[in-house]
């Protein structure tokens, strides 16, 4: 199987400025067409550091080394000169492409009345310069890509120069894909069955006995790359299969819903609000929200991909006594007997949201995110979901979140969608 190194650069992305997209994009991507990522390398904008990223990955064997950024006009940008000479192809002007960036050039500077063509032509005539024998990859923004094979009949990696910014990125790299020069360098990939179980409600560690369980069942386990992983209080687990092992892929996918029943809530890719919204879809309802300790993020949820306005109706951030009484109609004295992080305070929350805003369902949430706030009752992470129903009945659940404010409230909403789904 093919391998290939990822080299991120860029001195905003290794100082944490800019947090990087494209080594966890490119590595999904690498994965689906079969290229094995061994792994992804972030350098700053010094040619040295980027000499040495690509000398030790070549020096691991890869057929493919991707980088990202360093392509524009500026002077710090410079990884096309360094991988020019690190693949012994001096850099010629290509007077075509030339010609192309710079038409590019000249509807993007009626935008900047101010600044002086001639200095722009200067500095994009850089991004013209192609390493000889370069494949070019047509710029998305100004920058084109560029497939650089290794020197004239010598063994040695493939580069594949993307430029930084994601949008540029992405649609470059589909159309390189499709080149028979990079085609050339992975020859052999294997593309592997790959699925995702999303479940909820239980402990990653079960997932130890699991595996051993389906070994015993006769589940070609060991041969499956199986990948668990924690995300927003949910359980992700992916399953990459070699054609030969589909089957067992299948069969393990159907045990983990036959052992852990009720858990499994996406097998298609779907994320919970993606679920939750398709159910009430499906039904012809609406929801409506009243959060407290999540301060919107349940509506954000709700409302994060297209066509959400079939259900979703809007909400009401209620995080001060106040607004719970005269948005939603909390009662002020149930606020002073039970506190606002309570079982019936969630309750009367939700059924004022569902009454008026008119909604089939609505969905509330109260808690305590820390990092203060706790008592020795309610200590930080406690936290109440409530539902209300059209036929007027509520739902509510008290749980024990782990860990700090954003967890707490990240899971919450985790929490509050799935309790919603019931
Ligand atoms: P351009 O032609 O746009 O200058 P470039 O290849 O020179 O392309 P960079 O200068 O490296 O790109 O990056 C431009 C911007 O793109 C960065 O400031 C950053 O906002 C974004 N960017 C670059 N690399 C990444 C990354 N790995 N993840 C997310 N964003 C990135
Ligand atoms: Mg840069």
């Amino acid at each position: 199987t093919p391998s290939a190194v990822v080299v991120v650069t860029g001195t905003e992305v290794l100082g944490g400025w800019v947090s990087d997209r494209n080594g966890p994009w490119l590595a999904q991507r690498l994965g689906a067409i079969g290229v094995r990522h061994l792994s992804t390398v972030v350098v700053g904008d010094r040619p040295g550091d980027l000499v040495l990223a690509l000398e030790q990955a070549r020096d691991r064997g890869v057929q493919l080394i991707v980088t990202s950024g360093g392509l524009g006009p500026t002077e710090d940008d410079l990884t096309a000169a360094v991988v020019a000479e690190f693949q012994g192809r001096p850099l010629a002007l290509d007077e075509a492409l030339e010609g192309r960036i710079w038409t590019i050039i000249e509807r993007l500077s009626r935008r900047w009345p101010g600044v002086d063509p001639d200095a722009l032509r200067a500095a994009n005539r850089k991004q013209a310069l192609v390493p000889d024998g370069a494949d070019v990859l047509e710029p998305v923004g100004t920058a084109p890509g560029l497939v650089v094979p290794p020197p004239d009949g010598r063994p040695g990696p493939t580069v594949l120069v993307l430029p930084g910014p994601p949008r540029e990125l992405q649609p470059m790299w589909e159309a390189a894909v499709e080149r028979p020069s990079l085609r050339a360098a992975i020859a052999g990939a294997e593309v592997l069955d790959e699925r995702l179980t999303r479940m909820f409600g239980i402990p990653e560690a079960t997932l130890a006995q699991t595996m051993i369980r389906a070994r015993e069942q006769g589940i070609a386990v060991d041969d499956l790359e199986i990948t668990t992983c924690a995300h927003r209080g949910e359980l992700e687990v992916v399953t990459r299969a070699r054609p030969s092992l589909v089957p067992d892929a299948e069969a393990f996918e159907r045990f983990l819903d036959a052992e852990h029943p009720g858990t499994v809530f996406s097998t298609d890719g779907r994320e919970i609000e993606q679920v939750v919204g398709d159910a009430l879809r499906e039904r012809g309802w609406t929801v409506a929200t009243a959060e407290s300790c999540t301060g919107g993020l349940v509506a954000a949820r709700l409302t994060e991909h297209g066509g959400s306005s079939a259900f979703a109706l809007g909400g009401v951030v209620a995080y001060a006594n106040e607004v719970k009484e005269a948005a939603l109609g909390v009662p002020a004295a149930l606020l002073a007997e039970h506190g606002a992080v309570s079982g019936p305070v969630a309750e009367a929350m939700a059924r004022g949201a569902r009454e008026r805003l008119g909604a089939d369902v609505a969905v509330a949430t109260t808690g305590i995110a820390g990092p203060g706030g706790g008592t020795e009752e309610k200590p930080v992470g406690t936290v109440f979901v409530s539902i209300a129903g059209p036929d007027g009945a509520t739902l509510t659940r008290r749980y024990r979140v782990p860990g700090e404010r954003r967890d707490v409230r990240e899971r919450t909403v985790t929490g509050a969608l799935h309790l919603l789904r019931r």
